[in-house]
């Protein structure tokens, strides 16, 4: 194992992010718990100490540098040198492409790709000076197109073109960097989409996992599951790769 036992997840607050940064914690690692603002990290934190686990709120907008230079340098200096980044963070702001703003193309390309840029800039630092690292970035089936959501498909396949350049730059010091394309998760995200189109959420999930082959919706665990695995020494022979972890296959 790695040096250094330390991963920070992103946008850790609630959703998928709350399920990988418990489920790192689980694995042995302590965890820097960066959302928006600390206080929105302290169920996070809560949840991680009472399972007798190590956790840190960290308060950072992950589009701002300075923040992100910050949030690093807190999360090393309290916690130890990271070697795990799980860029998670994310915003929605669909709409067809003819009503799109500029401010939501802009919000959503900075949130998901300038945010995974300057973590991983700031947090490869660490992983090269120690040999090791992993870096996981999530990215959708919308990458492959989803309508409503030209910025959103867009970052999310951004994010995977940003995932297969960070591995062939940093395989060389022990760094693998994978990308998680979830489908249908149940979170707060899924419901506001529900929400949006003006259907009941549970209709809206109903109909979703009947056009899944497993025929249900994912839960956050399951994509913990997924960084769980990168996450660990034994998948250091895989990198540049992303899995749908979406219930069956994708195009
Ligand atoms: P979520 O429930 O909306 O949680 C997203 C988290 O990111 C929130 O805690 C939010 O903070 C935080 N966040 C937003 N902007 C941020 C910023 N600038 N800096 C720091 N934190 C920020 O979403 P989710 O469903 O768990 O999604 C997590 C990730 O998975 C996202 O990247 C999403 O695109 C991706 N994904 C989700 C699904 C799905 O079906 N749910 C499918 C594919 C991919 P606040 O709580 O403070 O707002």
């Amino acid at each position: 194992m790695a040096q250094s036992r330390v991963a920070i997840v992103t946008g850790a607050a609630r959703g998928i992010g709350a399920a990988v940064a418990k489920r790192l914690a689980e694995d042995g690692y302590a965890v820097g718990v960066l959302d928006l603002t600390e206080d929105h990290c302290k169920d996070t934190v809560a949840a991680i100490q009472q399972a007798g686990g190590t956790a840190l709120a960290v308060g950072a907008d992950v589009s701002n540098a300075d923040q992100v230079t910050a949030a690093v340098s807190k999360v090393a200096e309290e916690l130890g040198p990271p070697a795990v980044l799980v860029n998670n963070a994310g915003i929605l702001r669909d709409n067809l492409l003819f009503k799109m703003s500029e401010d939501d193309w802009d919000l959503v390309l900075n949130v998901h790709l300038r945010g995974a840029f300057l973590m991983s800039r700031e947090v490869q630092k660490y992983q090269t000076e120690a040999g090791w690292g992993r870096i996981v970035n999530l990215s959708s089936t919308s990458a492959l197109g989803n309508r409503g959501q030209a910025n959103y498909s867009a970052a999310k396949a951004g994010m995977q073109g940003f995932t297969k350049t960070l591995a062939i730059e940093l395989g060389k010091f022990g760094i693998t960097v994978n990308a998680i394309a979830p489908g249908f998760i149940e979170t707060d995200m899924t419901a506001a989409t529900a929400e949006r189109v003006g259907v009941d959420f549970e209709q809206f999930k109903q109909g979703a996992a009947a056009a899944i082959p497993v025929q249900r919706v994912g839960q956050p665990e399951d994509i913990a599951a997924m960084a769980s695995f990168f996450a660990r020494e034994e998948s250091g022979f895989v990198s540049g790769q992303v899995i749908y972890v979406a219930g069956g296959p994708q195009d």
